[in-house]
């Protein structure tokens, strides 16, 4: 193993993950799967082939440099919209090669006009809308602009689609807010219809409103964190829990498990200091296994005396602090450790598991966070 730990994805977990989502939205909408932060840290070139193997042919991402690296992976021509960065150098690219992408403001819409006109080609764009997220999307006011500019180009833009996004529809301290998103949704869908303008695909839900608001599924949903196994938050997964089946109470399943093995083993005299300071002193005569990730790998510092990791199927705790490359961990009650042993960061082994959502509420993080911090340079392994 050249590297010190890898990730392993297991492809069964997406497969049942996708047929609940198709249970929730229906046999109409188009199912896209979200793949920027590389794939909510899974990776995308593992994600693309996986989740087309699955029957997607829909990703999205954030940025183009994304869309790039689905574009190279995808063996099935899969759709690939674009939800957020672009510069105006990677339009040509992007135009040529039927990309989609959201337009959110007039300097993109003339942008993306004057590139499809040098190319020959219509530009396939999302119109976003704001309609309550204050991030991007064209104000209410400027609509009969941005008709105008449509119609003006018609002949250069392909209207694939008019888009939205909620902010948080994962709690419902944001009902309010949403419900209103929703309502502005469609009032500005109507205005575009009465003024003669029908866009390929009306989309506006994430994860947690394909879950918690199924007025928002329309044509298409964009799917990230529960593809990936997690509920979007603990209230999703409680508003949804009455309706699962009884025998199926958590549908949705992990695909990604963190290893690693131990890298050398060491006894320490109780009333020592292991690692670096004075956090944690040996309570007992210990033997200590030194594993080779640290925070530079995703392992964050703030688990230093907190954080536990699986060997030979027991919870071990993490003692003293973790450092840039290393943790360690007190494996006194191991019967007989040895170099090389695995050991599980995240994910199962014989009868214990850590999951994301315990590793990551000790540090306050969201799933979505620790996700995406796992460095893309440990390696990614889909399980045969
Ligand atoms: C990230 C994102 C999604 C997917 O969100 P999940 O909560 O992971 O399902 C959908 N739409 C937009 C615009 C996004 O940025």
């Amino acid at each position: 193993m050249l590297h010190t730990s890898f990730i392993e994805i297991d492809r069964t977990a997406f497969k049942k993950n996708l047929q609940f989502i198709r249970k929730q939205v229906g046999e109409h909408p188009v199912i896209s799967s979200v793949v920027k932060g590389n794939a909510y840290g899974h990776g995308i070139e593992q994600m693309v082939g996986i989740a087309e193997n699955y029957g997607i042919r829909h990703f999205s991402t954030f940025s183009t440099d994304e869309a790039f690296r689905v574009f190279n992976t995808s063996t099935k021509k899969s759709q690939i919209m674009i939800m957020g960065m672009i510069d105006d150098e990677s339009l040509p690219w992007i135009i040529d090669n039927g990309i989609g992408f959201y337009v959110f403001d007039f300097d993109r819409l003339s942008a993306a006009v004057k590139v499809a006109k040098q190319l020959g080609k219509r530009a396939r764009i999302h119109v976003e809308i704001e309609t309550g997220f204050h991030r991007t999307g064209f104000e209410w006011e400027e609509r009969e602009d941005l008709l105008a500019a449509i119609e003006q180009n018609k002949g250069c833009l392909e209207l694939q689609g008019l888009c939205t996004h909620y902010a948080g529809a994962e709690s419902v301290a944001n009902y309010v807010r949403v419900k209103a998103q929703i309502a502005n949704y469609l009032e500005y869908k109507k205005w575009f219809n009465e003024h003669g303008i029908s866009f390929r695909c009306y989309h506006s839900a994430c994860s947690a409103a394909s879950l918690s608001y199924p007025e928002t599924i329309m044509d298409m949903v964009r799917i990230g964190i529960a593809l990936y196994g997690f509920w979007p938050s603990q209230e999703t997964y409680m508003a949804n829990f009455k309706q699962l089946d009884a025998d199926m109470k958590n549908p949705l399943k992990r695909l990604i498990s963190w290893k690693s093995c131990i890298m050398s083993i060491k006894n320490v005299k109780m009333g020592s200091f292991i690692g670096y300071g004075n956090s944690y002193m040996a309570p007992r005569n210990l033997t200590i296994a030194l594993i080779p990730i640290g925070y530079c790998h995703g392992f964050s510092r703030n688990l230093s005396n907190l954080g536990k990791v699986l060997i030979h199927g027991k919870i071990l705790p993490v003692v003293g602090t973790v450092t840039m490359n290393a943790i360690s961990v007190d494996i006194t009650d191991l019967s007989k450790p040895k170099k090389g042993d695995e050991v599980v960061i995240i994910g199962k082994q014989k009868n214990n598991e850590i999951t994301v959502a315990s590793f990551s509420e000790s540090i306050q993080q969201v799933n979505y966070e620790l996700l995406t911090r796992l460095p893309a340079d440990i390696p990614r392994k889909v399980k045969p």
